[in-house]
């Protein structure tokens, strides 16, 4: 049995991180933590709140008045922001056109990571992200990037969405991955990279079944 590990999982917006993390957490009994709610919880904040990604002393102070938990809605996890559930305002079209932008601020960034770190406390658990091998738990006993083909990953993220929103277009769609792609892994603080010793998966030919098959061999390998 697998046990007392932390599976720390990074990629790019789109190649069926979530999925497969909450999955893999299912399969091992793990608990499991999406880093990138985080972000997008406090973005939708600042947002309310008329905050800007470069306000950097109002971010730093209103950090103080955020409480973000997870909990379980009708057996899904869901994130909360100060005891709202938020879990459908995160994924709207707003949020994902602002998050990278605010994720690129450092006070936020640490006050995130922290958090994530003590989540990680008691082992255990599949976190993804963006920086989780790299910065969040660099001595994660099992580090993967995940990865897919831009029109692929458009076209997943594309039909996910069209059922919330059927105004969404592929186009904007493909937009939203392109740019975050390119904020995420430009930032300054804690871009996302490849891990020196992180298993690549790349998702672009993979069914969702395969894509947790791979991860569970490459763990169960590591180990024996
Ligand atoms: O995973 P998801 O697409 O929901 O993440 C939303 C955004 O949050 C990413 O595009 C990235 O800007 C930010 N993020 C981050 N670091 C993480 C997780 C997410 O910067 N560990």
């Amino acid at each position: 049995m697998i046990r007392d590990i932390i599976i720390a999982i990074d990629g790019h917006s789109g190649c069926g991180k979530s999925t497969t993390s909450r999955l893999l957490a299912k399969y091992l009994n793990f608990k499991y933590l999406d880093s990138g709610a985080m972000y997008r919880a406090v973005t939708l904040f600042f947002m309310n709140n008329n905050i800007l990604p470069s306000q950097d002393i109002e971010i730093n102070n209103a950090l103080k008045d955020i409480q973000i938990d997870f909990k379980y809605v009708d057996g899904e996890q869901h994130v909360f922001l100060n005891n709202n559930d938020i879990e459908s305002d995160i994924r709207s079209d707003d949020v994902s056109n602002n998050v990278s932008l605010f994720s690129s601020n450092s006070f936020l960034r640490k006050f995130l990571v922290n958090k994530q770190k003590a989540f990680g406390n008691n082992k255990d658990i599949v976190v993804e992200g963006r920086d989780i091998t790299t910065v969040v738990f660099p001595d994660a006993e099992i580090k993967v990037f995940m990865t897919a083909n831009i029109e692929v990953r458009a076209k997943r993220r594309f039909n996910e969405m069209k059922i919330k929103n059927p105004e969404i277009t592929y186009s904007d769609v493909i937009d939203n991955l392109e740019k975050r792609d390119v904020q995420d892994s430009t930032r300054k603080d804690s871009p996302l990279m490849i891990a020196n010793d992180a298993f690549i998966l790349d998702t672009s030919d993979l069914e969702i079944s395969e894509q947790v098959d791979k991860i569970i061999n490459f763990i169960k390998k590591k180990f024996s």
